[in-house]
């Protein structure tokens, strides 16, 4: 059986993309289980490039085809702050409650579509041929008035959807797959997965 290694330490996002690539004929191991322990400098200034420099960096070390994911929070109104570095935004040990606040107190006067936002992922995939690929999901929504919700992760008690007249915070969790950045990048890339194979 074909392997794939999927570039991530987070077993949540392993979980979602072992359930999302489980009818194809490939074994998905994460790079634990490849017994890789490197550490990676994601210093690209866009999604697309620190997902390559994750994927590309595993493949030249193992010779396997590795997917590898970048993602974050972009706010209109901040000049799509804080995009790239949303997990280092205000400091990398820095409590999500804080970030949360500071990005509610920045748009204190900003009121409807103008507190517009998107969750960005992009997966890239690295070929053992050489070859690279990249799928983008987004999913489009607002900053909250204030958090709410206990679901999910990092952005999510902000991220008020408006279709869903929640946020992702308050989303069950296989909705929030389904209709996720993560879960559409996921999706388009195992269309790009399923041709190779
Ligand atoms: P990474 O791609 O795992 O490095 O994630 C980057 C950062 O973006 C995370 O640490 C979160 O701050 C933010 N982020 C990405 N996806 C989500 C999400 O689905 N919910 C909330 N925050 C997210």
């Amino acid at each position: 059986m074909k392997k794939i290694i999927f570039a991530t330490g987070n077993e949540g996002k392993m979980k979602e993309i072992r359930m999302i690539l489980a009818d194809l004929p490939v074994e998905v191991i994460s790079m634990r289980e490849a017994g890789i322990d490197v550490n990676i400098v994601e210093d690209g200034d866009t999604f697309e490039e620190n997902a390559l420099i994750k994927a590309t960096t595993i493949r030249d070390l193992t010779g396997e085809l590795v997917l590898a994911d970048d993602s974050g929070l972009e706010v209109d109104y901040m000049d799509k702050a804080p995009g790239v570095y949303s997990a280092r935004f205000l400091g990398e040990h820095t409590s999500y409650t804080i970030k949360n606040q500071y990005i509610i107190d920045k748009l204190k006067d900003v009121k409807g579509s103008d507190r517009s936002a998107r969750f960005v992922c992009v997966i890239a995939a690295a070929f053992p041929d050489g070859q690279t690929r990249t799928c983008r999901g987004t999913i489009e929504g607002e900053i909250g008035y204030k958090p709410a919700g206990a679901n999910g992760f990092g952005y999510d008690p902000i991220f008020y959807v408006p279709e869903y007249g929640c946020s992702t915070a308050e989303l069950p969790p296989e909705v929030k797959n389904k209709i996720s950045h993560r879960g559409k990048a996921l999706e388009a890339m195992k269309s790009v997965i399923k041709e190779t194979l």
